[in-house]
């Protein structure tokens, strides 16, 4: 049994924007109230979120929940930023040590924004990236994973795959017939096997008008029809993606089984 809790499916600068602006969205729906873009998954016991952007503090707090297994799709400010709360984080709540996983790029990245989070610590004969909490009893152990490599995460198995994201490519992640894919525009062809027969897909669904880097319901036609997922729900959604407008353009065109997250969602996937 495996259970997908969307933390967070906001856009760059969430819904409503800084200075309480609700652009197109009916600040009287509170599905339209939407933090920065994060899930969490729990299979068999065991917890692992996707990202951790600024409003982490908030989502745990929201959710009650404490993951101590974190990946991370790339190095954008509104999926990382949230790392600044983990010296606190580790010492107080969490209080054992912290996995994150993330690619090369990414972690080089993240370094540059926190150094004092990084350090090279000997462990048995090989040196692991580490970094330490507030009173250095805890630690966060740093992972670099790559696209197209499956690995293990707290007992959950992972398949990132390369997705094109602008300037920047982000990882999507494949979990059972479960898909995750916020930031993306569109698919490189070596990504195509991990977005077949998929159960359950949330992608990105940022603007109404195409952009480079993010999708929109046009292009998320364009990749239903191509792939033809069971279930979407769409994420990473600006303050002019009314819930309420955005559903029903979706349902007038017979596309019933595509709907907008909200913050609080739960999904259960069944298939497993
Ligand atoms: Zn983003
Ligand atoms: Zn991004």
């Amino acid at each position: 049994m495996t259970k997908v809790t969307i933390l967070g499916c906001g856009a760059t600068y969430g819904v409503p924007l800084v200075g309480g602006r609700w652009g197109l969205c009916d600040p009287t729906n509170p599905k339209n109230e939407r933090t920065r873009p994060s899930v969490l998954i729990e299979q068999n016991g065991r917890s692992l979120m996707i990202d951790i952007g600024p409003d982490f503090r908030l989502q745990s707090v929201r959710a009650q929940v404490a993951p101590d297994t974190i990946m991370i799709t790339h190095g954008h400010w509104d999926h990382i930023a949230g790392i600044g709360e983990l010296p606190y984080y580790l010492e107080e709540v969490l209080k054992r040590d912290l996995d994150i996983y993330a690619d090369k790029k990414c972690m080089s990245f993240i370094r540059s924004m926190f150094p004092y989070l990084f350090f090279d610590e000997e462990v048995k004969g090989t040196t692991s990236i580490v970094g330490y909490g507030d009173r250095k009893q805890y630690r966060i152990l740093w992972h670099c994973i790559r696209a197209y490599e499956p690995f293990e995460a707290n007992g959950i198995e992972m398949f990132p795959f390369l997705q094109n994201h602008g300037s920047l490519n982000s990882l999507g992640v494949r979990i059972a017939d479960f898909v995750y894919s916020p930031d993306v525009k569109s698919f490189p062809e070596r990504s195509w096997k991990y977005l077949a027969d998929i159960g359950t897909w949330i992608l990105d669904c940022d603007y109404w008008k195409p952009s480079d880097s993010h999708g929109d319901p046009e292009t998320v036609l364009k990749h239903i029809y191509q792939f033809n997922p069971k279930q979407v729900y769409l994420t990473h959604m600006d303050e002019k993606m009314d819930y309420s407008v955005l559903k029903s353009w979706f349902e007038e065109r017979g596309y019933t089984h595509v709907s907008p997250a909200y913050d609080g969602l739960e999904i259960d996937l069944c298939s497993d």
